[in-house]
């Protein structure tokens, strides 16, 4: 059976910014060898091409005039394991949340410190998705893609995704390739990570630590910080933290001493994005119906209808305030279209 290519389709719904935009054809991939026929079609080498998970980093700004393919295709499997790791295989278009959730009660440990991130597992090698102390890269072990321009199956490892700080190859070359699963690295023996952001202290020391505790902890914390999406349109941080050297930094702690920072490798310093920000005094601000939430700094928000053009307008104000009193230009995080 052919697949159904919708014409006209609303991504209202599948962006969690809920802003309203049209693309010109919309097709629901439930299987990778689905792609064969999208690939032969004559309208598809001529026109702009998307793929997407969740639409939970993604900005429209306008109607998007070509093909958008959202990634739905399911399964998760423990595909071996040695004496160190489970080597497990999940589908691009599983959901991260659920996924991490499943592991964790078959036992798997390793994706706890990410739970609650919205989006699909296609999704998080993208940007390297972070949270509490750990990357992606960190339990990453491979994953099958197809490059949409030849057609062909093709497999990286974890060098050839080049990871850094929400970066990769595939955000580089965005829309290149279409990942069809990734494959985990997930410990037998976990070193937990409870040294970030309150972690520790909110686990009950009256019992072991745990896989399943950390993860409860995470997403309590997450919960109480981070608007939720269904509720009011967002794409979590708006802004990655900037990354700057230890000279420059230096110049910057010399003006502003309560500026907070945490060291990377390399000489390099990050800051908090949202602290920048905060300190331009946009927090709670809002315009039209685009917002800067009041509990968090660094998450824009859709109040009711503003519309992706509008959510930019506002970011836009955020960069210069912000560049105009540190000379830092803040780089936007979700895809802007
Ligand atoms: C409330 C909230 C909290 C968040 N918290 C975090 C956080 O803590 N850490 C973090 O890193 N992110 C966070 N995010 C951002 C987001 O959840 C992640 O980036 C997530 O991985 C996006 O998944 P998605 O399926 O929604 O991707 P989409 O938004 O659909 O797509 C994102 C990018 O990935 C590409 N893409 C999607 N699927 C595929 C595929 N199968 N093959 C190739 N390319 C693909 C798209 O083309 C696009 O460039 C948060 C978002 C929200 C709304």
């Amino acid at each position: 059976m052919s697949i159904k290519i919708e014409e006209n389709a609303s991504l209202k719904n599948l962006n969690s910014f809920a802003v309203e935009a049209c693309c010109r054809y919309l097709v629901r991939l439930k299987k990778p060898e689905q792609l064969k026929e999208i690939l032969a079609d004559p309208r598809f080498e001529k026109l702009p091409r998307l793929i997407l998970g969740g639409g939970s980093n993604i900005l429209f700004r306008q109607d998007f005039p070509g093909f958008v393919i959202q990634v739905k295709n399911r399964g998760i499997q423990l595909l071996y394991e040695d004496d160190v790791h489970y080597f497990v295989q999940a589908a691009a278009g599983e959901n991260w949340h659920a996924f991490v959730q499943h592991s964790l009660k078959q036992g798997w440990a390793g994706l706890e410190n990410l739970s609650c991130i919205p989006g699909t597992v296609g999704a998080a090698p993208i940007q390297n998705i972070g949270a509490y102390g750990v990357e992606l890269e960190e339990r990453f072990h491979a994953l099958n893609a197809i490059d949409l321009t030849t057609g062909e199956a093709i497999t990286f490892d974890r060098d050839a995704c080049q990871f850094s700080y929400r970066d990769s190859l595939f955000k580089k070359n965005r829309d290149h390739y279409l990942v069809t699963d990734v494959t985990f690295k997930l410990p037998k023996n976990p070193k937990w990570k409870l040294d970030y952001a309150g972690i520790h202290e909110m686990l009950d020391d009256t019992k072991p630590v745990s896989a399943r505790a950390i993860s409860d902890v995470v997403c309590q914390l997450r919960q109480k910080k981070l608007p939720d999406p269904t509720l009011i349109g967002n794409a979590g941080s708006f802004f990655k933290n900037p990354l700057v050297s230890d000279d420059r930094f230096q110049m910057l702690k010399a003006d502003f001493p309560d500026m907070p920072a945490w060291p990377q490798s390399d000489d390099l310093i990050k800051l908090s994005a949202a602290w920048l920000i905060e300190q331009c005094g946009w927090k709670g601000k809002r315009y039209r119906d685009a917002g800067v939430s009041e509990n968090h700094a660094l998450v824009l928000v859709n109040h009711g209808n503003a519309s992706g053009d509008e959510i930019w307008h506002l970011a836009e104000a955020i960069i210069h305030s912000v560049k105009e009193k540190y000379e830092i230009i803040l780089q936007p995080e979700p895809l802007i279209l």
